[in-house]
């Protein structure tokens, strides 16, 4: 057991002092959970070898699951990566600070434990106010994956970190709910053409606008089937997983009401087997699920996609404390923009358990 701190540092205005405080324990080789735009991170020194081992026995990380670095100016990204391609000048000029992670060569000095030992490192800047004057006092890249145990979903507020992570991390920074609620998008610029690693709150289509070319989408990116390790190291593991059975309907978005009711078969079929289920669904269709006595979880409106990919992890979460709930099942979503990451977090958490109807 650690001793766990926790801060309450306005996302807004972040106190100066406060953050001296939080910077003060990365400078000491500790471990700190803190709030990006995307979800919490758990980070530490780049280049402290031992205190980014501490992030891995934290988390229960297997260690050959590389973290995101994550940096507050350009000089730094000019420190942890080589051979920056102007492919990535351009996408970090015009999306950084924000949701996108860019894969590159990494230099002699960020350690091996970091990057699982490969030649490439990712690299971010991120949005978070919170984030940015961390880096800043810390003076160093900070070293972060999402803020949760292995496996479990990632953190969009600092109680679902608290929970995961208490007494097994030195500080909690507790900023309220996190922006987007599902992680970056990850782009391998090592890879000619480009390659999605992991879709996320940047939407593929406007990396794809500045870039002036197509990313290679492969399937696991999509959230259909393992990933090859050799590409994506950390994709071979079950994630975002919720305790309970997930099972993820998909079909004919464009006739919503035909669809809805094929998902509420397959629904009432678990519970004439002597299942409880509940569906997590779009605002449009909830009624549908309702009027038939299902417990419903609203992800929000299929309108604005952005609602939903917000909701996703607190959902997933939501699913594992209701008592009288046996197994989830979760409508899809159409993979455009960040329905591409819903339908990639929501095939993963299940397991790859899809049906079509
Ligand atoms: P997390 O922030 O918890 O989502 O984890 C970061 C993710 O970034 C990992 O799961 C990796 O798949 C990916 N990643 C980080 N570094 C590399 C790398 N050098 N090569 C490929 N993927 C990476
Ligand atoms: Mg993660």
């Amino acid at each position: 057991m650690v001793e766990t701190r926790i801060l309450r540092i306005d996302p807004e205005r972040p106190d100066p002092a406060l953050v001296r405080e939080a910077a003060e324990v990365v400078r000491r080789g500790g471990i700190v959970a803190f709030p990006t735009e995307t979800v919490y991170g758990l980070g530490a020194d780049t280049y402290n070898e031992a205190a980014v081992r501490k992030v891995f026995e934290a988390k229960m990380r297997p260690v050959d699951n590389p973290l995101i670095v994550h940096i507050a100016d350009f000089d730094q990204l000019y420190e942890v990566a080589v051979d920056v391609p102007p492919s990535a000048a351009s996408l970090a000029s015009r999306f950084w600070p924000g949701p996108l992670t860019l894969l590159l060569r990494k230099s002699a000095r960020v350690p091996g434990v970091v990057t699982a030992n490969r030649d490439t490192v990712a690299v971010r800047m991120p949005a978070h106010p919170v984030a940015l004057a961390l880096i800043r006092e810390s003076g160093v890249p900070i070293a972060a994956p999402s803020a949760n145990l292995a496996g479990r979903p990632s953190p969009t507020t600092a109680e679902h970190v608290v929970r995961d992570l208490y007494g097994r991390v030195d500080l909690i920074i507790d900023s309220g709910d996190t922006v987007y609620g599902v992680e970056s998008t990850i782009v391998d610029l090592t890879r000619d053409p480009p390659v999605l690693l992991r879709p996320g709150a940047m939407p593929v289509e406007e990396v794809e606008r500045v870039l002036g070319e197509r990313l290679v989408i492969p399937p696991f990116a999509r959230g259909l089937g393992m990933a090859d390790a050799a590409l994506a190291p950390g994709m071979k593991y079950r994630h975002y997983a919720p305790l309970k059975r997930l099972t993820v309907v998909e079909g004919d978005y464009t006739n919503l009401d035909g669809y809805a009711r094929k998902v509420l078969e397959v629904v009432l079929d678990a519970a004439t087997r002597g299942s409880r289920p509940a569906v997590l669904c779009s605002t449009e269709t909830a009624d549908i699920y309702r009027a038939a006595g299902i417990r419903v979880v609203e992800l929000g409106p299929r309108s604005n996609v952005f609602v939903v990919a917000r909701n996703l992890f607190k959902a997933l979460r939501a699913i594992d404390e209701m008592p009288d709930v046996d197994e989830a099942f979760a409508e899809g979503f159409e993979e455009k923009g960040l329905g591409l990451a819903v339908m990639n977090r929501l095939r993963k958490a299940s397991g790859f358990t899809i049906v079509r109807v």
